[in-house]
């Protein structure tokens, strides 16, 4: 990776090489357009690194809905359940929590599933075209995923869900017996129902796919800047980006895609946004440790199993803290307890462990849009649970923006000024 240099100016610099601002970078170099994309770390070693690599595209029920409500106090007195607060975090998370809840009222509860599944379709279409046109086709599988249920009532419980996806065009099919026993041979009889999401996809690993994203934008052009951005600066007929060590780089325009670390960035213009890290956590076991046909849901434990080529990925869960709180790997270990009793044979060996903090808002929606102070300035984070999912997607309405096009959906539900 290159330094940054003095008084360099670029068409376009993306401050952030997660796999959105890598997505940005790709679809703006292929427009043609001079590309700078500056990392402080290595590309794609934060979320999009140790995500469960799936294009979840069925999913389109925000996380903030009534039904999290119901489910949330029994979560949260369970230290190691789907969604916790260390007792010291609390006062931090309160304001985001207190979003959250009201983001959660039933009332902007269908215009958020409106919005993620118009976000979602863009996003299937433009994965395909996205990976097409990169030539990494081959990282992308469509083998769908199945979300399993212990009993009955739980899996009934879930159906005003599902009706909700399929009244969206999205294929939703109810398995038990034997059907469920061929999408998944080996688990354990407590699974009794099962819902196939075929067109749910899977990446052979998310980082290398990130990677491969990225060496694709090279090859239009896009170069790598090593270097934290520190401020920007609008200025006539372009952006002041100011570096860590006191370097400065001009741009036609800024593509702000810095994950939850956006927040500090977005402030430096004025910008109040509630982002915030939402952490996760998964260990990754070496291939073969299960015979995995696809990825296994377990909605009800807030956790996924994944077959990826660099082995089987057992995690999520969603913990509600600051960068510096202590890290706490006795929730990876507790999903695979889990895992281990829902695929008896498991073989739970040889694992790495991984934390990584989502870019997570309050009312469940990225943020993708032009900054208030500048025109020149797009931001583009936020994505929460879904930012491998939505970033084609995302690519592309930033590049509407970047090319003065129009936007190839409606991108209010998304504004900046929204809060
Ligand atoms: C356990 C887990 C499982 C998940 N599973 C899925 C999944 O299956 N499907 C899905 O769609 N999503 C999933 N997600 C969510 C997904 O990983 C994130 O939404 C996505 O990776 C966010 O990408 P990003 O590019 O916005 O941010 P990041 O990946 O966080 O990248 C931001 C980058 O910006 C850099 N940066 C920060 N500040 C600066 C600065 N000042 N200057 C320069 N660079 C800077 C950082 O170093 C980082 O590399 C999962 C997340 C977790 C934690």
């Amino acid at each position: 990776m290159a330094k940054a240099g003095a008084e360099d100016q670029v068409d376009v610099a993306i401050v952030g090489g997660g796999i959105i601002g890598i997505a940005c970078a790709f679809r703006l170099a292929a427009a043609g357009r001079q590309v700078v994309l500056i990392e402080r770390d290595e590309p794609a070693n934060a979320a999009s690194r140790g995500n469960a690599g799936a294009f979840a595209f069925p999913a389109i029920q925000p996380l903030a809905s009534p039904g999290i409500l119901l489910k949330a106090p029994k979560w949260l007195v369970d230290p190691l359940g789907p969604l916790a607060i260390p007792p010291a975090e609390f006062a931090a998370v309160l304001p985001w929590l207190l979003r959250f809840f009201r983001a959660s009222m039933s009332g902007r509860v269908e215009a958020s599933t409106a919005a993620l599944a118009a976000l979602n379709r863009l996003s299937e279409r433009e994965t395909a075209a996205l990976v097409y046109e990169a030539g990494i086709g081959g990282m992308v599988r469509a083998d769908g995923a199945l979300e399993l249920y212990e009993s009955e009532a739980e899996w009934r419980a879930s159906l005003p869900g599902w009706q909700r996806c399929e009244a969206a065009g999205i294929t939703v099919e109810h398995v038990a017996d034997d059907r469920l026993a061929e999408l998944q041979p080996g688990l354990s009889p407590r699974l009794v129902r099962g819902v196939f999401l075929p067109q749910w996809q899977t990446v052979s690993d998310p980082r290398d796919y990130a990677l491969a994203l990225l060496r694709a934008a090279e090859a239009h052009g896009a170069r790598v800047l090593q270097g934290a951005v520190t401020r920007l600066a609008p200025q006539n007929g372009g952006v002041e980006l100011v570096l860590e060590d006191g370097k400065a780089l001009r741009a036609g325009h800024v593509v702000l895609a810095a994950g939850p670390w956006s927040k500090t960035l977005a402030a430096s213009l004025g910008d109040r946004m509630p982002v915030t890290p939402e952490r996760g956590y998964n260990t990754t076991l070496p291939p073969g440790a299960f015979d995995l046909k696809r990825q296994l849901i377990f909605a009800a434990h807030g956790f996924v199993v994944t077959p990826l080529d660099t082995g089987i990925r057992v995690g999520g869960a969603s913990e509600l803290a600051r960068f510096e709180a202590p890290v706490n790997f006795k929730r990876a270990r507790h999903m695979l307890d889990k895992a281990a009793a829902f695929m008896p044979g498991l073989k739970r060996e040889g694992g790495i462990e991984w934390m990584g903090s989502r870019p997570s808002m309050p009312d469940s929606l990225p943020v993708i849009g032009r900054a208030p102070a500048s025109p020149r300035i797009v931001y583009a984070f936020g994505h929460g649970h879904l930012g491998l999912t939505q970033s084609a997607a995302t690519a592309r309405l930033v590049g509407d923006l970047v090319l003065g096009q129009a936007p190839s959906i409606d991108i209010g539900p998304f504004r900046p000024d929204r809060f």
